[in-house]
């Protein structure tokens, strides 16, 4: 399911290791240019951000919006995914969000801290309680949930993704789109978009055929809402005018033509660029002129030494934060590999290589048993190695190797080797 989001809090500052060549050309599909709301959107607050997300496919940081707006919807796709009433109960709904909310880390999430992750959780489940209450007495299954449908129009192949339809008699629909964010003004342009192709799209009249037995000519929008799940609060539109979708049109044939033309050049803005995760990469951001190589941009650009060490000690956090998890997870596949193979996940597969090993508890009483039987010259160095080395060898008196085994624990040391799969 794609997920949204409409808050707009800040980013950090991206990891990119290198500034893209030039621009391949727009994805198209069978000559067609393919399109969405998001594109639009993105074009418009700015082509050269639109061009390292969707040409140069430069993955962008996650985001906890996103996340937290992604795991709602999961929920009330979940909610509303029944034929017939009963309904899911408030519990059941509670645990699809958790499950989506647990099926990533809160790094993975966008999150800087569990404790920030734990708290949206708790939102969450709130909202979601509060939306079950407001709604209980009217909740009826919808015609659609999560409708996904890809359109042609104009030399364009548009998806739309609609969170909710249902269905008004005499092909008539309404549209809910469910907003998560903050409670902001919001334009209907979205709703356009919604409204230009679901009226084009010919799977919708077998879909009511389907499902209600009736044949219709064409479909209609009867009316389209952004509904905020934080306050539950509506936002109703009526059809829109052809005058109105005409212009929208324009816009989006306007956007097209420039991605076709290749067309992007950077609009900087406070706060586009505020949230840009392509800062690393942007002329814009390094003095205005291309760089080959983004961190003698960032050099030359004579980026302060105090933003500098911010940069670093966020990333060093950042770092420290996923080898804890990386650590966490490695022991885990250990516990679970018992003694060691190979195993094969969707993405992944790996080689668990298992080898005994030594620790040692005290080091100043490991010097002091070789010194007491003259070994410390054979230790060579006072490493692992060098030590186990010592207690390895056959010619050791049985005293000394029975007090170094006083001081060692041996414990198992687990060798993963990963490989991404390819298709
Ligand atoms: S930093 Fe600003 S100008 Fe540069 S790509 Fe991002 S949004 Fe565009």
């Amino acid at each position: 399911m794609k997920k949204k989001s409409n808050a707009a809090p800040p980013a950090a500052p991206g990891l990119f290791g290198e500034l893209p060549a030039a621009a391949p050309a727009p994805a198209q599909k069978s000559g067609l240019l393919s399109f969405s709301y998001s594109k639009l959107s993105l074009y418009e607050e700015c082509p050269l951000k639109y061009k390292f997300k969707y040409l140069d496919k430069i993955k962008e940081e996650p985001k906890f919006y996103f996340a937290f707006g992604s795991a709602i919807h999961s929920a009330l796709e979940f909610l509303y995914s029944v034929k017939a009433p009963p309904f899911p109960s408030i519990e059941e709904v509670c645990e699809a969000f958790r499950r989506e909310w647990t099926a990533k880390s809160y790094l993975e999430k966008g999150y800087r801290t569990q404790q920030k992750s734990d708290d949206d959780y708790q939102k969450g489940l709130l909202m979601l309680r509060a939306y079950y209450e407001h709604n209980r007495a009217r909740l009826a299954p919808p015609f659609l949930v999560e409708y996904s449908t890809d359109v042609e129009a104009d030399g364009l192949l548009v998806r739309i993704i609609a969170d909710k339809i249902e269905y008004l008699g005499e092909g008539r629909l309404l549209i809910t789109d469910y907003k998560t964010g903050k409670d902001v003004k919001r334009q209907p342009s979205q709703l356009y978009m919604y409204q230009k192709i679901a009226e084009l799209d010919p799977r919708l009249k077998e879909k009511i055929a389907e499902q209600y037995g009736q044949k219709v000519s064409s479909v209609r929008i009867g009316r389209m809402l952004y509904y905020h799940v934080p306050t539950n609060k509506e936002y109703s539109f009526e059809r829109a005018d052809d005058k109105e979708i005409g212009s929208f049109w324009e816009r989006v044939l306007g956007v097209a033509e420039s991605i076709r033309g290749l067309k992007f050049d950077p609009t900087p803005g406070e706060m586009q660029c505020k949230w840009c995760d392509y800062k690393a990469l942007c002329p814009h951001f390094f003095g205005g002129q291309p760089h080959p190589d983004p961190a003698a941009a960032q050099a030359a650009a004579g980026e302060k030494i105090e933003t500098l060490v911010d940069r670093y000690g966020r990333l060093k956090e950042r770092m420290d934060e996923l080898q804890a998890q990386l650590s966490e997870v490695a022991e885990s596949i250990g516990r679970a590999a018992k003694d060691g193979g190979e195993y094969s996940g969707a993405e992944y597969s790996l080689k668990v290589k298992k080898n005994p090993k030594w620790e040692f508890k005290d080091r100043e009483a490991v010097i002091s048993v070789l010194n007491q039987f003259d070994l410390y010259q054979r230790a060579l160095s006072l490493t692992l190695t060098g030590i186990t080395g010592v207690l390895d060898s056959a010619d050791i008196p049985d005293d000394a190797r029975k007090k170094l085994l006083e001081q060692a624990v041996k414990k198992t040391a687990v060798d993963i080797k990963i490989v991404k799969k390819v298709y």
